[in-house]
């Protein structure tokens, strides 16, 4: 294809650094080579049963046709409450926006507040599609690196000394993929207050607050003070804490402008999200709570293992993560750059693990714990044999 054919937005995106490893994994899979995965960025329970069975009553009593493309009054009037209760942030109904997945909110945000000549402050390693979205709305990422000195946590005066006049947005994403780091109360509040030095708008990521540990307590930015609310887009859903990634919803709460301004751009680009979908939602809300917890309890076991595990092996160090279900080793003493390491992982020992370049960061490569401990103990086993053969 002649490249004028495509769009400048299309031809500015980076392609998918992960994709040529994944796919290497996925045909040593099909050809039947005992591969270990850890590259999953969804959790490996199954949706719990309650809320499969509201979506099929849903199907068969008739819910098959379009909603408000904003989600319907029941499944918003349901987010608000949680928000409420749980977030301590009060949003109206009319606030709150469904959309198909949270990255799907995290993109409506995007375009519906930033234009060229916008600055996006984004702190790395980051979530791989941020920068791309800021693209295609055609502003501008600024990433900001942090590192293990401050548990990957982009402190105030970094946040200041990134901030031009061009700055519209900066995104925060706690607990954090890839990560896991989780900020405190105090630490938003800090940069909050930074935030509103300019009035830049922040995009608060808070898809894994359900999933923490040791104690490490999430907050809503939303909910620190009135003057933060009104520069916060909060973004959260369904896909990690229910387990529902392949249902697609997610939800934004923001101010009423940028709320309807991102119910327009829904309203011509996708419409609702499945009508549905959107009613087994509505069950994960209201319905019992407790799967949550066992799906924590079996990440925290995981965790803990592959930890003690990855802190033994040679030439790498790891910061224990407080959420999500990622580890991010940093493999930089080993003297390979990410891509080179994941790949050679994957050729010598048949571990397939995600770059950290792809998040920003190359002295890193990511492992997510949503897998057997069976493939975590052999995955172990095998990056230990893989670290040796590099230091010896
Ligand atoms: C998984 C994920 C999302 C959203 O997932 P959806 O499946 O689109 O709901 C958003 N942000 C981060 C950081 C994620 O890891």
């Amino acid at each position: 294809m002649t490249p004028n054919l495509l769009a400048h937005r299309a031809t500015q995106l980076t392609p998918s650094l992960t994709l040529a490893i994944d796919a290497k994994a996925k045909k040593l899979k099909a050809d039947g080579v005992d591969v270990c995965g850890f590259g999953a960025g969804e959790p490996d329970a199954e949706t719990p049963e309650h809320i499969k069975q509201a979506a099929i009553t849903a199907l068969q009593a008739g819910m098959t046709k379009y909603t408000p493309s904003s989600g319907t009054p029941e499944l918003r009037a349901a987010i608000a409450e949680k928000l409420r209760v749980e977030n301590g942030v009060e949003y109206k109904p009319s606030q709150i926006i469904v959309n198909c997945g949270a990255k799907h909110s995290c993109y409506n945000a995007i375009l519906a507040t930033c234009q060229p000549g916008d600055e996006v402050i984004i702190p790395a390693p980051y979530w791989l599609s941020y920068p791309e979205m800021v693209k295609l709305a055609g502003a501008t990422p600024v990433i900001v690196p942090t590192d293990e000195a401050t548990g990957f946590k982009i402190r105030p005066d970094q946040f200041r000394d990134a901030m031009t006049p061009a700055t519209k947005m900066i995104i925060l994403n706690s607990p954090n993929n890839p990560t896991g780091s989780v900020y405190t109360r105090e630490e938003l509040l800090a940069l909050a207050e930074v935030a509103l030095e300019e009035d830049i708008l922040i995009l608060s990521d808070e898809i894994y607050e359900k999933i923490t540990y040791d104690g490490a307590v999430t907050t809503s930015i939303a909910a620190l003070s009135p003057d933060i609310y009104r520069l916060t887009i909060t973004v959260n859903g369904f896909s990690k804490a229910y387990s529902m990634t392949g249902w697609r919803l997610g939800y934004v709460a923001a101010p009423e402008p940028i709320a309807q301004a991102i119910d327009s751009i829904q309203s011509h680009s996708t419409s609702n999200p499945t009508s549905f979908a959107q009613a087994g939602a509505l069950a994960a809300l209201k319905g019992d709570q407790s799967f949550i917890r066992q799906m924590v309890q079996t990440f925290a076991e995981r965790r803990a293992y592959m930890f003690d595990r990855l802190s033994a092996m040679p030439g790498i160090s790891c910061v224990k993560p407080m959420g999500a279900f990622y580890m991010l080793p940093n493999i930089s003493r080993l003297g390979l750059t990410s891509t080179d390491f994941c790949t050679r992982l994957l050729d010598e020992q048949k571990v397939a693990a995600v770059p950290g370049i792809a998040f920003g960061s190359d002295a890193y490569i990511r492992l997510s714990y949503a897998c057997s401990m069976d493939n975590i103990k052999k995955g172990m086993d095998r990056l230990e044999a893989f670290c040796r053969s590099l230091t010896s």
